[in-house]
């Protein structure tokens, strides 16, 4: 599975009507997938354009831009823990290195390419993005010259396993639960095909032993790095799409819930785990 975001995404752009007056237009709402590092080759990024123009000569200026992401949202995409999310950084296009969460310099009367390099962490994001009017030059759109974009890096879709009525599975491994330490409440979206095989799996394996599984980890609301030591790391490098799924040791049979999870699509992983994707990517 590979998948790389290029090109123009956001455009920030100043048109400068001569002796006075400066438009310019932008999107306002993004939503982009989390960067992957054990999956993605190439970093991801997308693509910021800046510039400015005379609106008279249609030549480009010399102008000042400053781009700054923030935190939009703190504790959004369901982590109950916060400081140092990683939002991202921004480096110009073609240049190496990881970036910074800020950037600036001059267009040089050309349009200049900014790469947004995407976080694994998924949550909500702000852009903002200042471009000052050089001398006799005025913003009438923002007149502030301050345009913001909103980020969402997520997972799209997915939804919130709803306990189980007929109490053929238990979900577990939130925090708040007894000796959970991962700061994660909602542990369980998962893409809503995935929840429909392996809760199936659960009503069948439940009809032949009488058990309620325990389903522990899913993923995330916004999907993205499931970090259960809450430090923005893994070791959970798996559940990031909506398709993982841990099940509780204890007092299950293996090989019986390995067998009917199979016949609804979901594939084993892990030795002293019992994680299943479902389906397998
Ligand atoms: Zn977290």
């Amino acid at each position: 599975m590979k998948w790389i975001i290029l090109g123009i995404r956001i455009f920030v752009m100043m048109i400068f009507l001569h002796g006075g007056m400066v438009w310019g237009w932008i999107e306002e709402n993004v939503s982009i997938k989390p960067y992957v590092s054990y999956i993605d080759k190439d970093r991801p990024w997308m693509g910021i354009w800046v510039g400015c123009y005379d609106i008279w000569t249609g030549e480009y200026g010399d102008c000042i831009y400053e781009l700054a992401l923030v935190e939009k949202e703190p504790y959004s995409g369901g982590h109950e823990h916060n400081g140092n999310r990683p939002i991202g950084t921004l480096r110009l296009h073609e240049e190496n290195g990881e970036g910074n969460t800020y950037l600036s310099g001059n267009t040089e009367n050309e349009v200049v390419l900014v790469e947004y390099l995407i976080p694994e962490v998924s949550g909500e994001i702000k852009l903002d993005s200042y471009i000052p009017p050089p001398r006799g030059y005025t913003c009438i759109n923002p007149s502030d010259c301050l345009f913001i974009t909103n980020i969402t890096v997520e997972i799209a879709g997915l939804i919130k396993v709803p306990p189980s009525g007929q109490g053929t599975y238990r979900l577990t491994g939130s925090y708040g639960d007894a000796g959970v330490t991962s700061k994660h409440v909602e542990n369980h979206y998962a893409k809503s095909s995935s929840f429909v095989m392996i809760s199936s799996a659960a009503y069948d394996y439940f009809e032949e032993t009488g058990i309620a599984i325990g389903i522990n980890d899913m993923s995330l609301e916004l999907g993205g790095l499931f970090d259960i030591h809450n430090n923005w790391k893994t070791p959970h490098s798996w559940h990031r799409f909506g398709t993982s799924v841990d099940i509780d040791h204890l007092g299950v049979k293996e090989k019986l819930l390995n067998r009917i999870a199979k016949r609804f699509g979901c594939t084993r992983y892990e030795v002293s785990l019992i994680h299943y994707e479902c389906p397998s990517n």
